[in-house]
């Protein structure tokens, strides 16, 4: 069953409101086992409708569009459905007698535009919509020599739409197609290499046709693989899967921190808390960022009921240190450097936040503390090999410090930064460096 998903409306195509409709959709889809094969995004424009609904009619058994509904001279998408099946207009008495109803109810008269609402391309079953005055379209459309395509029509408003769905359209998909293969999802989220090389670490996985069918993406250096099995049943696909993940598990090794919606800092908040260890923080390039993830973290953790984390904090809390005075100040018990060279700046950089790391665990009398130094500028003009990057963690067994180039626009990299750092600790709980 091949699906597409219209979404209609000048306020997706401008810009200004995202289209969350269609990543709905097409998540309902795949669980009653259509294979989506397109989104398309249409403004609010008629002559564009009709041919995105032809197009739409050609390519895909069930069609399913949301937006445009309305009773505005905007709203065209009954109309585009008219002009691209081939079918006039017709009133729907029923249609109208439950719009004319919801304004009696709310005693206000009907306007005369409303009336637009209960107009169906003929032939088509009337979508009831109890919560608006909207009501959605369904309809076959035939395809000569050739299966038909059947179109849904809903309402844009999101509430509307998911009742409607549920109570009228995966029925009716369903019934059109009772063997329903469905799909289902894994992910598995790895840190630690270039997406390329990964992907020659796990032969033959990345291929298209593959079943289960292993996609690869990458966001801010986290690489994440999505597979997708196709079953009759959720317990299927997941049986399904589980060689697939198993060797992706083997192959790239502690590559892999987690899965679903697993950051780095929720790795590190389930193996403290497996061990019983506490973490501390200094930030001087990155403002608080490392420890706002670890506050998230550990809260999202407690909330868990597969892993509760003892009453106790893991991440005792986080020093932000962007002002030399302020870095001065932490170190001014522990460290060697000179004062001096620490409010001039003059100190060696990567020193530096060796020594945040150790006052950090020393101040909070954590087990383990993370420091991050300055995060360079970033010219892309500028000669020579890029700067560095400095971190650093302090151990019950010393301090590991490390330095990365720092190449890139600052709202790409600063995450990516961040992430080394914890990485390296996840790394040292691992016992993998
Ligand atoms: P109604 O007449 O009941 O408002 P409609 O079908 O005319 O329904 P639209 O006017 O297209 O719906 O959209 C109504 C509202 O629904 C929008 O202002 C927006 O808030 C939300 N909406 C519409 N389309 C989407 C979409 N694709 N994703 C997320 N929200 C959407």
């Amino acid at each position: 069953m091949l699906a597409e998903v219209i979404s209609i409306g000048d306020e997706i195509t401008s810009g200004q409101r995202l289209d969350t409709n269609s990543q709905w959709l097409s998540s309902r889809l795949a669980e009653l086992g259509a294979r989506v094969m397109y989104h398309t995004t249409v403004a609010d424009d008629l002559a564009a409708n009709v041919q995105v609904f032809r197009a739409a009619f050609e390519r895909a058994d069930v069609v399913v569009a949301t937006g445009g509904l309305g009773p505005t001279a905007d709203d065209l998408t009954r109309e585009a459905i008219a002009a691209a099946a081939n079918r006039p207009l017709e009133l729907d008495d029923e249609a109208l007698r439950h719009i004319e109803q919801l304004f009696s109810r709310r005693q206000r008269p009907m306007p005369e535009r409303n009336r637009l609402q209960a107009m169906f391309p003929q032939g088509s079953r009337v979508i009831f919509n109890p919560q608006g005055t909207a009501p959605g379209i369904d309809l076959e459309v035939a395809r000569p020599g050739w299966s038909s395509c059947r179109i849904f029509a809903l309402p844009g408003v999101p509430a509307e739409m998911f009742r409607m769905w549920d109570d009228a359209v995966a029925p009716a998909i369903r019934a059109l197609f009772p063997t329903p293969q469905m799909i289902c999802y894994r992910r598995i989220k790895c840190f630690g290499v270039g997406e390329s090389d990964l992907e020659q670490m796990l032969p033959d996985l990345i291929r298209r046709g593959r079943d289960p069918q292993v996609g690869i993406t990458v966001s801010g250096a986290t690489i994440t693989l999505r597979i997708a099995a196709e079953g009759e049943s959720e317990s299927e696909c997941l049986e399904k899967m589980e060689p697939t993940i198993a060797t992706i598990r083997e192959c790239l090794g502690t590559l892999v921190f987690g899965e679903e919606d697993d950051e780095l800092q929720d790795a590190i908040m389930r193996i403290l808390s497996q061990q019983g260890k506490t973490l501390a923080t200094a930030e001087w390039g990155t403002g608080g960022v490392i420890s706002d993830w670890l506050t998230t973290a550990q809260s999202t953790a407690k909330q868990s009921t597969i892993e509760p984390i003892a009453d106790s904090a893991i991440f005792l809390g986080g020093f932000s240190v962007p002002s030399a005075a302020a870095r001065a100040k932490l170190l001014s018990q522990s460290s060697r450097l000179a004062t001096r060279d620490l409010m001039e700046n003059t100190a060696d950089p990567s020193a530096v936040v060796a020594d945040l790391a150790d006052s950090a665990r020393s101040i909070l009398g954590a087990d383990y503390a993370l420091a991050v130094g300055e995060l360079p500028r970033y010219d892309p003009k500028a000669a020579g090999p890029p700067p560095q990057f400095h971190y650093a963690i302090a151990t019950p067994s010393g301090i590991r410090a490390r330095s990365s180039p720092y190449a890139g626009p600052d709202d790409v990299i600063r995450p990516r930064a961040c992430k080394q750092a914890l990485n390296l600790l996840r790394l040292e709980l691992l016992h993998a460096i």
